[in-house]
């Protein structure tokens, strides 16, 4: 049984601050700040170069790596870390598309993060004009799945409304159909119980400051299925994804398995914040992350309403069709979002109109969603937010 009164207690929260936005950037783990300062005074400031060896820097992407991949039901040496999502979904849809050389479509949905479908735009213009990506409504991919798709490029948890697809039912299309998946896991990593070797997912990628906590810009993750390990050619072959770094070769052999996708010079110090955060996940169980943050959720939407009919509810209200986020749209819901964080409760905003609201129950409980409600009532019955100061938009919402 996973005991979250002790995983609160692992994390730094400002005082004051009830905080609903470990969807987008999770909290500072206690002993990130610890870790850091020993690789920095220990490892690179004794060892300086030495440490890619002594301590152990060069084989970080993968140990890193199997402590995610037990997260999203991976096998061990599956999952690499390095560089951010936006680049992995390049190296996962060019190597998945070399692998159905006939085939010409990308299919994803418009409920799939910006990033992922620019990525796929940029990456489909350089292979040519006969490559096409069709993006069609969440509802209809079951059923736009056929035999010119090469690649479904899906995105488990959709960024704004917490609507979540059924990984495996649509894996499974795909494969009858001849296509591979591509799971986009940002907004499932740690939130949810994924398990991707039952789904027999071909590649998947995700980000790691989300719910995994690992700090602002912290690496990004790729897997690759081990029928699919040897065969994945990476397109951005770079040196440290070679079979031999410091051979120095001219010509690139691709590294065995999962390695390949390593592409340049590991963050080690952003690594070193992750490796720490991970420790979080020592005995806790992912299957009691998911009740929790269920009940929390559904608590949430329960109190919400009972507030009166302001917001509408934009996250589907069945359990098994949502992520660990509520979503709740108003016109004004830009301004609503920066009156709850001048009061403390942090969530944020997703243009038009959606206030989003991630619950965790690393460090999120009854209470304070409870607190967090009381203080959304006040703010609308008053009309706090109708004030000039909570109307200026800020670069980042
Ligand atoms: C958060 C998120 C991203 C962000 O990509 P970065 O390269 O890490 O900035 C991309 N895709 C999805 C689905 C996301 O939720």
């Amino acid at each position: 049984m996973s005991d979250f009164s002790k995983t609160r207690g692992l994390f730094h929260m400002p005082p004051g601050v009830i905080y609903l936005d470990g969807n987008s950037l999770g909290p500072l783990p206690l002993a990130a700040r610890e870790r850091v300062a020993k690789l920095l005074s220990e490892e690179w400031g004794s060892q300086l170069i030495r440490a890619w060896n002594t301590a152990g820097w060069m084989l970080q992407p993968r140990k890193v790596g199997d402590r995610i991949a037990r997260l999203i039901g991976a096998a061990e040496g599956t999952v690499v870390m390095g560089d951010t999502l936006s680049i992995k979904v390049y190296q996962a849809l060019a190597s998945a598309l070399e692998m159905r050389p006939g085939r010409r479509v990308v299919l994803s949905d418009n409920g799939n993060f910006p990033s992922d479908l620019y990525i796929a735009q940029g990456l489909l213009r350089s292979l040519g004009p006969d490559y096409e990506l069709r993006v069609v409504d969440p509802e209809a991919v079951e059923d736009t799945i056929d035999e010119s798709v090469a690649v479904t490029l899906i995105t488990e948890v959709d960024y704004r409304t917490g609507r979540l697809h059924d990984m495996r039912r649509l894996t499974e299309k795909a494969h009858a159909a001849g296509a591979l998946t591509i799971w986009d896991l940002a907004h499932s990593a740690g939130a949810l119980a994924v398990d991707l070797t039952a789904a027999k997912a071909d590649f998947a990628v995700g980000c790691t400051y989300k719910y995994l906590n690992g700090g602002p810009g912290a690496p990004a993750f790729i897997y690759i299925a081990p029928e699919h390990a040897e065969s994945a050619r990476p397109a951005l072959s770079g040196w440290m994804g070679h079979e031999a770094p410091f051979a120095f070769d001219l010509d690139y052999r691709p590294a065995p398995g999962i390695e390949r996708m390593r592409v340049g010079t590991p963050p080690i110090v952003a690594l070193a914040v992750l490796d720490a955060a991970l420790d979080v996940w020592d005995g806790v169980s992912l299957q009691d992350v998911r009740e929790k943050s269920l009940a929390l959720s559904n608590l949430f939407i329960r109190e919400v309403e009972a507030l009166g009919a302001e917001l509408t509810l934009a996250s589907p209200r069945e359990d098994d069709r949502r992520g660990s986020q509520v979503s709740f749209c108003h016109p004004d819901g830009y301004a609503i979002m920066q009156a709850l964080i001048a009061r403390g409760v942090i969530g944020d905003f997703r243009a038009p109109d959606v206030l989003r609201f991630g619950f965790t129950p690393l460090y999120i409980d009854e209470e304070d969603v409870l607190k967090a409600v009381a203080i959304l009532k006040d703010v609308l019955a008053n009309r706090l937010w109708d004030a000039p100061e909570f109307k200026q938009r800020s670069l980042v919402t």
